[in-house]
Formats: C-alpha cells, sequence, structure tokens
C-alpha cells in the first residue's frame, strides 16, 4: 500500500516559488532518499509536505488529502518532522524532551516503555536523561531530536540532514539506530541527505533534486551504478 503520495507538488515562500514539481511516492514501511545540491529544495519538500510553508499540487498521506492543514494537523495524522537543526528544547532536559514528543499520548505505560526505548536505541542519552538539551554534543542532540519524534508513534518520520555537523563516526552510529528503529518499528521514511553514501544504509530508493524538480528516480541499486550519481554523490 502507498502511504504518501507527493505529486505535482509546489512550494512558496511568499510569492517566490521554489520547488516547481515534485512527485514521491512512499509505501507503507518504505524508506526514500532524497538527494539534490544546496538549494535544489530538499528541506522545502520536506516542509510543504509537513505544512510549514504553502505548497500547491497533491500531498495524500495514507489516501486522505493533507492539503490546507496546518503543521500540528499534520503530525497529529502521523508524520513527524526531525528538523534541520534538530529543534531540541535547549533548556528542558533529555527526559522532558522526550515527554515533549509523546504530549498528544494518553498510553502512559507505554510512554514510558517508548523512552526506555530510545534510551536504548541511543545508549549514550542513558547517562544524559537529566541533563538539559544546551548541554548535550551535537550527535546527542541529533540522537534526542530523533527519539522525540520516536514518542509521536508515527508511521512516516521526516528526516532532514541527520548528519549534518557531526563527526563521520557519530554520523554512522545515528544511522545504525535509525536503521535499527525501521526494522523494528515499520515506521516509513523520508532522508533527505547530503551525505549520500549514509543515506544508501537505509533507504530502498531514492530522488535526486535540482531547481525545485526531480530529475532522476531509482532504487538504491540502480542509482549507486550510476556514473552520474558516483561523480557527484559517492566521491568516486
Ligand atoms: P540545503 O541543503 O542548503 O538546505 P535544500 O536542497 O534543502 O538545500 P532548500 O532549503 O529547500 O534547499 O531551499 C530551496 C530554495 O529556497 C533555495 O533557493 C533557498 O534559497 C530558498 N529558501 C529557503 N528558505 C527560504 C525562506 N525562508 N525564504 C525564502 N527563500 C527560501
Amino acid at each position: 500500500m502507498t502511504l504518501l503520495e507527493v505529486s505535482r507538488m509546489q512550494a512558496f515562500y511568499g510569492r517566490v516559488q521554489v520547488l516547481e514539481d515534485i512527485s514521491l511516492s512512499i509505501p507503507d514501511g518504505g524508506a526514500v532518499g532524497i538527494l539534490g545540491a544546496n538549494g535544489a529544495g530538499k528541506t522545502t519538500t520536506l516542509r510543504a509536505i509537513s505544512g510549514a510553508v504553502r505548497s500547491g499540487g497533491d500531498i495524500r498521506f495514507d489516501g486522505k488529502s493533507l492539503r490546507g492543514l496546518r503543521p500540528d494537523q499534520v503530525a497529529a495524522r502521523g508524520i513527524a518532522h526531525v528538523p534541520e537543526g534538530r529543534g531540541t528544547f535547549s533548556d528542558l532536559t533529555v527526559r522532558e524532551n522526550l515527554r515533549v514528543g509523546a504530549y498528544r499520548r494518553k498510553d502512559a505505560k507505554q510512554v514510558h516503555e517508548d523512552i526506555d526505548y530510545c534510551l536504548d536505541l541511543f545508549p549514550q542519552l542513558q547517562n544524559r536523561v537529566r541533563s538539559n538539551g544546551s548541554a548535550l554534543s551535537g550527535g546527542e542532540q541529533q540522537m534526542l531530536a530523533i527519539g522525540r519524534a520516536i514518542m509521536a508513534r508515527p508511521r512516516l518520520m521526516l528526516l532532514d540532514e541527520a548528519s549534518l555537523g557531526l563527526a563521520p563516526s557519530t554520523a554512522k552510529t545515528v544511522y545504525k539506530a535509525i536503521g535499527r528503529l525501521r526494522q523494528d518499528s515499520g515506521i516509513a521514511m523520508v532522508v533527505v541527505e547530503q551525505n549520500a553514501n549514509l543515506a544508501f544504509t537505509l533507504v530502498d530508493s531514492a530522488t535526486v533534486l535540482e531547481a525545485g524538480r526531480n530529475v532522476l528516480t531509482g532504487s538504491t541499486a540502480e542509482l549507486k551504478g550510476m556514473d552520474e550519481i558516483r561523480r557527484a554523490y559517492l566521491g568516486g
């Protein structure tokens, strides 16, 4: 079953159109990567799906249109956005940040279990549960941002540049954990990533954006075999 179907999506900042024609299709439980140079429209694509920027075209989630919904309404449908820059609360502790992610939920016992799951997925956060967000390293903040999204029990997670600014070994750790999350939970994922080598460890397929349009879409295996992808994204 198709979980998310984006077709002919456009997006605007004020009067400036930054997305011209974007299509994306994600099966339930699937993971799709979005690649592209700076300014190609990757972040805006995620923001348009989550209702943070004005968009045109069609966005359907679980068969229903997301047209005109506010970000909180999109989140309530089951889409969790882990934004670029992470967006964790620096004056709340790790545990409090995780609880914020679950604010819509009434199942207190499972919320507790999910906090334990997040701390098991990201053991680095275990010694930090009482630390303020501001005391965390960049890697720990990224882990916390993903944890907060997990706490909403979404069906789809939008991940924006989860490796940005992290040391290579930390970025690998984060992607390994996301892979495990995917296996454990079956959450579908849209993964925006500059580091295509990392993205390809996680996604089944990917699309390349240029100036607000898809220019190439294929399975991970197909894309890895293409010279232009190797040259532009895989360093060789
Ligand atoms: P990056 O990797 O640099 O984040 P991206 O592919 O995610 O790149 P977007 O951030 O989606 O690209 O930006 C797409 C275009 O929209 C760019 O030309 C950018 O300058 C423009 N843009 C982004 N945010 C705004 C904004 N708030 N107001 C006006 N224009 C914006």
